[in-house]
């Protein structure tokens, strides 16, 4: 399904609303609505599941949103968490320099793309597409351009050199997509946090910020998490929490938000070791997202180029989102650049005793950080799809499902009486719901035919139905309908409980 599709959809079956709608809206913040948030909480669970519960190394914490300012100056967010602003004058609109040019280079590719489709068509099995890109003069001389520009603005971005991203941008002659003109201010530094005031003190003392990510929270609490959890190296803190950004340019729905929530895994491990973790944290983050039943076509690794102050390897898992591959989730080779910059800024020792090595050193770091927004737009956007259906008839009609896996859906049982107006049949439905309600979500609906709310089910992804007919009052058999094959069983109560259960567990993911 297209994206717009998916906005409205998420919108229409209560996932998510844009946030202060009723005054017209917040840009790039939304709120979840009551299946939005069924499913974000899932998987969150999902995550801690896997992260915390089933790693006897790995920890979790929870900690506070506002944290002491010098954190953000030991980190080098005050500093150095920037995104090149420019602005135009014609139009008045803010554009990220960097992305200006990117999208600049997309277009270039696109036109690479159209010949290299083309020449497949014309050359048929013949076509050798690598050989054609290295040979075809056009598309030799546009690829060159566009390795040219972003190897310069990679450059120009590392050593913070806003002047030549300005003359980049107008000499590739990029205009504004609003104004149509190239009429730019000088390219400035904007830094990304929020920033708020404590009420008992005035000026810069009192200043503090809203975090940029949860992973500091982690590393200010090291000691207190290593001492009080007997934690040996290598362990790993876990933490999910809201983290915000003013984002300059905050498209592409709950892609880019101001307000987010991230799933951070901070590995504590001996200097030396890192790449080893490195390596295994990659596999095992892939392996996550493959066990929900992402197919590994739609994911890949894009390692860093430029690597941040503080990494000495860093990758993404990239997504293909409606809008193409982008970051999903970043792992990241941190060194021991976070505990060091808080031993030297706190003037403590951030430190940890190796009886191995009878030695006392600050350890390094590789993380795992990926956007629970993010997770929840991939898996939505996997999930939503329309489908033909042919009934015993003959006939064709459509359906819009949600193939959400099983453990993760919002409800993961709808009970439902075939006829609204027969007591019985009412009275036995409820009693069955009240059985389900003590272990799972559930929906209770006995309005419309029956058909149309197995529709309204399949639509926010329910697994199972369970319909209650004159059958039921007889010999207790129910009908358990299954979302993806559309089969359905007749059988006992008990086994329909036993059979949603199983197969909604979260367990079946681990
Ligand atoms: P991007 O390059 O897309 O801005 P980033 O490299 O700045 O992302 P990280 O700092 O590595 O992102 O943050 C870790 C994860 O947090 C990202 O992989 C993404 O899933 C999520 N994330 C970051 N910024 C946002 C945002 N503005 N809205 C939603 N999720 C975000």
């Amino acid at each position: 399904m297209d994206f717009k599709s998916l906005v409205s959809h998420c919108k229409e079956y209560g996932f998510i609303y844009q946030s202060s709608e009723l005054y017209d809206g917040l840009a790039a913040v939304y709120d979840y609505g009551p299946n939005g948030v069924e499913l974000k909480n899932n998987i969150k669970a999902y995550w801690w599941k896997s992260m915390v519960q089933m790693h006897d190394n790995i920890v979790g914490i929870d900690s506070a949103i506002f944290m002491h300012p010098k954190i953000w100056k030991a980190s080098g967010h005050v500093d150095a968490f920037n995104d090149p602003l420019v602005d135009n004058k014609d139009s008045k609109k803010r554009y990220r320099a960097d992305q200006l040019i990117e999208e600049y280079c997309d277009k270039i590719e696109a036109k690479i793309k159209k010949d290299v489709v083309k020449a497949a068509k014309k050359f048929g099995d013949d076509f050798d597409e690598a050989q054609f890109r290295s040979t075809n003069g056009r598309i030799v001389e546009r690829q060159a351009k566009i390795d040219q520009t972003l190897d310069r603005m990679n450059k120009a971005l590392s050593s913070e050199d806003m002047e030549d991203l300005k003359l980049l941008i107008e000499e590739c002659e990029i205009a504004c997509p609003v104004s149509g003109t190239k009429n730019w201010t000088d390219v400035r530094q904007f830094n990304l946090m929020f920033n708020t005031q404590l009420g008992n003190i005035s000026g810069e003392e009192g200043k503090l910020y809203l975090r940029p990510e949860t992973a500091q929270g982690i590393f200010v609490n090291f000691l207190n998490v290593q001492k009080t959890s007997r934690q040996k190296l290598p362990f790993g803190i876990a933490q999910i929490g809201k983290a915000f950004r003013n984002e300059i340019v905050a498209r592409q729905f709950i892609f880019r938000m101001r307000e987010f929530e991230q799933m951070e895994m901070q590995f504590f491990v001996r200097p030396g070791t890192e790449m080893e973790f490195y390596e295994a944290w990659k596999a095992k983050r892939m392996a996550w997202h493959e066990a929900l039943g992402t197919s590994p076509d739609k994911l890949r690794f894009h390692n860093h180029e430029n690597l941040a102050h503080y990494a000495n390897a860093a990758v993404d898992i990239e997504f293909e989102f409606p809008f193409g591959f982008k970051e999903l989730e970043g792992i990241h080779s941190r060194t021991d650049f976070d505990l060091s910059q808080h031993q030297e800024y706190s003037g403590r020792k951030v430190q940890y005793f190796d009886p191995e090595l009878n030695e006392n050193y600050v350890p390094y770091v590789v993380e795992t950080s990926l956007g629970c927004d993010r997770m929840f737009l991939a898996v939505m956007s996997l999930a939503l799809q329309e489908e033909e259906l042919t009934n015993d008839k003959g006939q064709v009609s459509t359906r819009v499902v949600m193939k959400l896996p099983k453990a993760i859906a919002p409800i993961k049982v709808a009970v439902l009486p075939l006829l609204k107006n027969d007591e019985h049949l009412v009275k036995t439905a409820k009693d069955l719901l009240g059985e389900f309600k003590k272990h799972t979500t559930t929906q209770y609906d006995e309005k419309d035919a029956i058909g149309r709310r197995y529709r309204r089910q399949d639509a926010i992804g329910t697994p199972y139905c369970v319909t209650i007919d004159h059958q039921t009052l007889e010999d207790g058999t129910v009908t358990l309908r299954d979302r993806d094959t559309l089969e359905q069983q007749r059988l006992s109560k008990e086994e329909a409980i036993s059979i949603v259960l199983k197969e909604t567990d979260l367990a079946n993911l681990m």
